[in-house]
């Protein structure tokens, strides 16, 4: 048991139905982490969010009925304000319910490519008032997020989000801790994830990684999905290097030491079809002339 879950003090537990198309259940939960930053949790979905002195800095609302439920909680448990919110990436899973806090004054922040997404596509949340390229630093009191860029890793605009001084990182989707990465890979850019996951190892060290699904993890979690990134690739690549199919390839590849991944039976043909299907779309591997048909 890590030592974080055993000082996470788990604050409120729900379940309530939420009325609507599906009429699911979805359980509610905040946790403290680690010093004035907290998760929340909505059924399979986090976010996170960090109580400064002069206001509280949250991140993806996650569904109306969800920021609802949070905007009430944050209300009461806390004598600071709101002031902002910050969107993790474009897809609108993790970003719709965003006008509950913005139309509350809370400034929006996201990644200008984020933004765009958002615009273009009509997305039903609250537009960004404020993005940013590479960095954004905002400070809350002493209390400082920082807001960083990557390049293109699972949609559009997905960055990494470190508050200071508690050390904790948040990334939603690009890094899963505990489990395998989505089903075939939606919407991700598996060189992008794999350079990006890189990239945030090679900064300051950091003492708690909280993803936008599945578990919390130190660094040792963060590396060891980049190794399961590294080793899926390089099993599907060498593959088709081979001339070997799609069915060849879901047969062969079991890659047993990352068996312990949550959704590991599940998934893992689904994430060699990502990998595969990526490599045909991005890299264009059936016009290789190279490679012949393995017999
Ligand atoms: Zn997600």
């Amino acid at each position: 048991m890590k030592s974080w879950f055993r000082i996470a003090a788990i604050l409120c537990l729900v379940c309530l139905s939420v009325p609507g198309a599906f009429a699911e259940s979805v359980e509610y939960q905040i946790e403290r982490m680690k010093d004035n930053v907290y998760r929340f949790t909505a059924g399979n979905y986090r976010s996170v969010f960090m109580v400064g002195d002069s206001g509280i800095f949250i991140t993806d609302p996650l569904g109306k009925a969800a920021a609802q439920w949070l905007k009430r909680e944050l209300g009461e448990r806390f004598d600071v304000p709101v002031r902002y919110m910050a969107y993790s990436h474009n897809h609108v899973d993790h970003t719709m319910g965003g006008e509950v806090f913005a139309d509350a004054g809370v400034t929006v922040l996201a990644h200008q490519y984020a933004a765009e997404d958002l615009a273009w596509t009509r997305a039903p949340t609250a537009m960004p008032d404020v993005t940013f390229e590479k960095e954004l630093r905002v400070n809350l009191g002493a209390d400082y997020v920082l807001l960083r860029y990557y390049g293109p890793n699972n949609g559009r605009g997905s960055v990494s989000m470190r508050f200071m001084p508690a050390n904790v990182i948040h990334v939603v989707d690009w890094v899963v801790v505990g489990r395998m990465p989505y089903q075939n890979l939606p919407g991700y850019d598996i060189h992008g994830m794999i350079r990006s996951t890189r990239e945030l190892l090679g900064e300051a060290p950091f003492e708690l990684f909280i993803g936008g699904h599945a578990e919390a993890g130190g660094r040792k979690d963060v590396e060891r999905y980049l190794q399961y990134l590294e080793s899926l690739y390089a099993a599907v690549r060498d593959g088709m290097l081979e001339g070997k199919d799609l069915a060849t390839l879901k047969a062969d590849i079991r890659l047993p030491e990352f068996s312990d991944l949550k959704m590991y039976e599940a998934w893992l043909p689904s994430n060699i079809e990502g990998v595969y299907q990526t490599l045909i779309d991005q890299s264009y591997f059936n016009m290789r002339e190279d490679i012949r048909p393995a017999p």
